[in-house]
């Protein structure tokens, strides 16, 4: 038996004995099939991830998995095929260890809506791991694989790598393909990292992106490398007055306390300010109603599952029932074509304050994660997500990295770049993880 097989078993020997609820469906025998095949094959040895074990969030295709989007609506869909990410992975030596547990059709940002039961926050088990990649996020904070893949919308790879203390990125808007992605909301949607550490991002992020013909939207991207210190020097950062005032003070301080690593370094640390924060929620919510409502036209129960309107959680129908409202013909004008273009706004006001600066760094949830089974109104969820959502309205990259913790919970700095300025983002990541 070689180090693969062994590797895969005591994951899943621990997996078998954690009570985080991180997966939601594993196949052992095939796994440890699989890993025996990996280990035999000498075409695969040189490759970049070989025998790297990965997790895989439940909407995301992998051939002969449970792809169940954490719904009562897919409880029973078995897939018949590999999502492109999934055969890039496949292709580069990595083994799918399962699949992991999530909010319902991704929408949320807590863990809680999940068909299968919450995921308990391994660094704080009495709080949410955050959402929607919540097992995701949670299996590479307890240690139950080597790195993860999570989707992102509006801040649902970054927002539990905050609370789980990992790191997340979120590509730019067609840099990694989403062919074979359940969509929440397709013109935001990326499939991005979780990993334990920020060089793994980049390493991941460079096996699953490139272009795709069955995704129109992707682009060509050249290897990312990781920058030498020369490369890394005189970079200027920008710090959001606003993003700063609408976070816990706490979580301000510990940011604070991150954002004096970059002047270590010698690098120029800029204040600015952004006018359209109280934009960003209402509009990203709209669009994201709408696209969701017309995604899920597809779940009628005829060829497999059930229709969704039967069986599906509370947040899941509200979405639907406002997405069907305001698709209506009669009140596009009133509703989805100003929130485009109140998006388009957002987006170039926000680039302006790009000039002349590498980065934006910020909190990157603006509250500690909740105590599992308190009650929040949608409202108040929903405003989890005010940091995250400018970077899924402007098509931009942002990844987060731990940057300390308060009374053990931890906390994530979150570093934003211009659209497809990836390979600098995670670079900063790296210099931050290795510098803090
Ligand atoms: N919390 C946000 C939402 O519910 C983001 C979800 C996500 O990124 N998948 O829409």
């Amino acid at each position: 038996m070689g180090y693969i097989v062994e590797k895969v078993q005591e994951y899943l020997e621990k997996i078998e004995e954690s009570n985080i609820n991180a997966y939601i469906y594993i196949d052992r025998e095939r796994v440890i099939k699989e890993a025996e095949k990996l280990e035999k094959d000498e075409r695969l040895k040189r490759r970049p991830l070989y025998g790297k074990i990965v997790a895989v969030k439940s909407n995301i295709n992998v051939n002969q998995y449970l792809i169940s989007c954490a719904s009562k609506t897919l409880e029973n869909y078995i897939s018949p095929y590999d999502a492109t990410v999934i055969r890039r992975i496949k292709s580069q030596g990595g083994l799918i260890i399962g699949m992991t547990n999530m909010d319902e059709f991704a929408c949320g940002s807590s863990g809680e809506t999940s068909y299968y039961g919450v995921t308990k926050n391994p660094k704080a088990q009495d709080r949410i791991p955050g959402g929607s990649s919540s097992g995701s996020a949670a299996a590479v904070s307890a240690d139950l694989c080597d790195m993860a893949l999570g989707s992102d919308t509006g801040g649902s790879i970054r927002n539990p790598a905050s609370h789980c203390g990992v790191v997340g990125f979120k590509p730019s808007y067609g840099v990694v393909s989403r062919q074979g992605l359940c969509d929440l909301a397709m013109s935001f949607d990326q499939i991005g990292p979780l990993t334990k550490n920020a060089r793994d991002a980049l390493l991941l992020t460079n096996v699953i992106k490139g272009r795709d013909i069955s995704d129109s939207t992707t682009v060509d991207t050249q290897e990312f490398k990781v920058w030498d210190r020369d490369e890394m020097k005189n970079l200027r950062i920008g710090i959001v007055k606003e993003f700063m005032e609408v976070s816990d003070k706490r979580i301000r301080e510990r940011i604070e306390r991150g954002i004096q690593v970059f002047r270590d370094l010698n690098w120029e640390v800029v204040e600015l300010s952004y006018k359209y924060i109280d934009l960003a929620l209402p509009t990203y919510y709209l669009i994201n109603y709408v696209e969701f409502f017309s995604a899920t036209r597809r779940y009628d129960g005829r060829r497999y599952g059930y229709p969704i309107e039967e069986v599906c959680g509370e947040e899941v129908l509200r979405r639907i029932l406002i997405g069907k409202h305001i698709s209506k013909k009669e009140y596009s004008g009133r509703y989805y074509k100003r929130a485009l273009q109140a998006r388009r706004m957002i987006k170039r006001e926000m680039l302006k304050l790009f000039k002349g600066i590498d980065a934006i760094v910020s909190p990157t949830v603006p509250k500690l994660p909740h105590r599992i089974g308190e009650k929040l109104t949608p409202m108040e969820m929903y405003a989890y997500d005010v940091l995250t959502v400018p970077a899924n309205l402007c098509g931009m990259c942002a990844g987060v990295v731990r940057c300390g913790d308060i009374k053990g919970i931890p906390v994530g700095l979150q570093v934003m770049g211009k659209p497809f300025e990836d390979e600098k983002i995670l670079n900063i990541m790296i210099e931050f993880e290795e510098n803090f």
